[in-house]
């Protein structure tokens, strides 16, 4: 059976290519082979016997929660099982949660972040330095949580974290 995994590219941070995506994905699965699902059931994985290229899919949330397939580099069922890829859609929406927040007007103080062992500056009329600000706002569920899963080319950890 010949294929067409290399007429799809990697999804960019764009909220468009991940509703491309949506609608490309069922004519995607009728190639690719299922290799396992995650406990949640909320993230498969695929190969193309075709062409040996590894596929996940998610469900995007914020998308209306539908389905949508990405590439992913080879890996094995046990390792995935153990830690499933980065998904495009998480990665999206806590990069732009990041970067309206740090674009929301912030000015650092001159005083340092009252965690213990954080020498950060704090965010000035505040007493957490960002990252702890942020740590805090998670946990009441008010800002998306960090993106769960292995990081994979072309998408960098460092990319996605608050640079300061
Ligand atoms: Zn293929
Ligand atoms: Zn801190």
């Amino acid at each position: 059976m010949t294929c067409e995994c290399a007429k799809y590219d990697h999804i960019t941070m764009d909220r468009a290519a991940i509703s491309k995506r949506v609608r490309e994905t069922k004519k995607l699965r009728t190639w690719l082979k299922p290799l396992a699902r995650s406990n949640d059931k909320e993230h498969e994985l695929f190969v193309c016997e075709a062409c040996s290229q590894y596929w996940q899919s998610s469900r995007a949330w914020n998308w209306g929660n539908d389905v949508y397939c990405f590439k992913v580099p080879q890996t094995t069922v046990d390792e995935w099982l153990l830690l499933r890829f980065v998904s495009p859609d998480e990665l999206m929406v806590y990069g732009y949660a990041v970067s309206d927040f740090l674009n929301s007007g912030i000015e650092l103080g001159d005083v340092e972040c009252n965690e213990t062992d954080c020498t950060s500056k704090a965010i000035g009329g505040l007493k957490k330095c960002v990252n702890h600000h942020l740590a805090n706002l998670q946990q009441v569920g008010s800002f998306p949580s960090e993106p769960e899963g292995r990081w994979f080319f072309p998408y960098e950890e460092r990319n996605f974290k608050p640079n300061v």
